[in-house]
């Protein structure tokens, strides 16, 4: 998504990262899931590394050859491993920095519904402590 249109006039754009308005989260009924999953496959690649098994253990996975013959390091074949599965399992929200409505991210992709805060403004809701 690069833009998104609030209800109050204000185009909320993505077109970075680390953004203050923005946020990544997973549904309470995927966090355990993703947890367990995170660590077997943690575990299962620290296998594959002792016993010299990596390029199996990417092939059993779906990584293509050519993917592999990239020569990624550990942290980086991992990093691509379990973003990609987060990426598969999160939704986006964004609040309104204009107004401060917020827009979740539905299970249809890139579709939102938005929740209009008690009183008008922007809550900071998803910005870090620093940024407050
Ligand atoms: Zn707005």
């Amino acid at each position: 998504m690069s833009k998104l249109l609030c209800t109050c006039g204000n185009t909320i754009r993505d077109n970075t990262s680390s953004l203050p308005y923005k946020a990544a989260f997973l549904k309470d009924v995927d966090c355990e899931p993703f947890s367990d999953w995170f660590v077997g496959e943690i575990q299962s690649y620290v296998t594959a590394v002792e016993q010299g098994e990596v390029h199996r253990w990417l092939l059993d996975r779906g990584y293509s050859e050519e993917y592999i013959a990239l020569g990624l390091d550990h942290g980086n074949l991992l990093h691509d491993h379990i973003h990609g599965q987060f990426i598969a399992l999160r939704r986006t929200a964004y609040e309104c920095t204009a107004c401060g409505r917020l827009h979740m991210e539905t299970a249809k992709d890139n579709s939102f519904v938005t929740y209009t805060p008690g009183s008008a403004g922007k809550k900071g809701v998803f910005a870090t402590k620093s940024e407050e």
